[in-house]
């Protein structure tokens, strides 16, 4: 696996801290590509603990890249499975509910959907894996039918209601409800940024951090059968319409029937267990 971060820096901010041959500048913004064991990585995090405690930030933002060889791939036991597209309006525009009476937190971790995803049937996209803006998981036919002829276990499908049409579910797409749950360990990082990890403030809801940091580390599940997960803790923090959500895995098997099918819309990474 090959871990690339990159920060992007304001250049008077850069000139100022920095060596003038760190990086490539477009002359208003400096850009880092460094990995962990770079030495820049960590002058970049001591710089941006100092001017954090002043109140002020080094880098403007920042992501991640991390790659994998085939082999990899092919020998990871779970795979992190993303949808790329992302559309709107979110469910909850659309008329979804959400209950979040059983929360103490105002993050939104224990916010509960309750009954259908409705959504606009004109922003339903094509791919056959997408997301809304709020994090509700879209697939299409294709799918829910490759998870039924494969013997795929573990994914709770559940309708898609179109908003404004009385009780008339959508025939080509589902929402990814619920899947078999793993838990995600503590060997996976968390937090605001690669030098901000600070955990999140649970009152039981669940939620571990915003932003995942690092390759994801997961137990061994106890129903090692299934080949739809989620984990059983949540990844993000309340903003607008989105809130903390479970991280999606699949099995071994369902990775390679998803390759032969070549379904699309998916960003997949190897996850480790242990
Ligand atoms: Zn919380």
């Amino acid at each position: 696996m090959k871990e690339v971060f990159e920060f992007r820096v304001a250049e008077d901010v850069a000139r100022a801290r920095i060596p003038p041959d760190a990086g490539r500048s477009t002359g208003l913004v400096r850009t880092l590509s460094v990995s962990r064991t770079d030495p820049l990585f960590e002058t970049i995090g001591q710089i941006d603990e100092e001017m954090r405690h002043g109140g002020r930030a080094f880098f403007t933002s920042w992501s991640v890249k991390r790659t994998y060889t085939k082999q990899e791939f092919e020998s990871a036991d779970l795979l992190l499975i993303s949808p790329q597209r992302v559309f709107e309006p979110a469910g909850e525009e659309c008329g979804t509910s959400y209950d979040e009476r059983n929360s103490e937190c105002n993050c939104g971790g224990k916010a509960v959907q309750t009954g259908d995803l409705f959504l606009e049937k004109s922003s339903l996209p094509s791919a056959d894996f997408s997301k809304t803006i709020a994090g509700e998981v879209v697939v299409s036919k294709r799918v829910v039918d490759l998870s039924e002829e494969e013997g795929l276990t573990g994914a709770v499908f559940g309708a898609v209601q179109y908003a404004g049409h009385g009780n008339d579910p959508s025939a080509s797409h589902w929402q990814l409800v619920d899947a078999t749950r793993v838990d995600l360990d503590s060997a996976t990082e968390v937090g605001e940024s690669p030098f901000d990890k600070a955990p999140h403030d649970k009152r039981g809801c669940g939620v571990v951090g915003i932003n995942l940091l690092s390759q994801v580390v997961v137990r061994q599940p106890a129903d090692g059968q299934a080949d739809w997960f989620r984990t059983a803790q949540k990844i993000g923090a309340r903003r607008g319409l989105l809130r903390p959500r479970p991280l999606l895995l699949i099995s071994q098997k369902a990775y390679r029937s998803f390759c032969r099918s070549k379904l699309n819309g998916l960003t997949i990474e190897p996850a480790v267990t242990i």
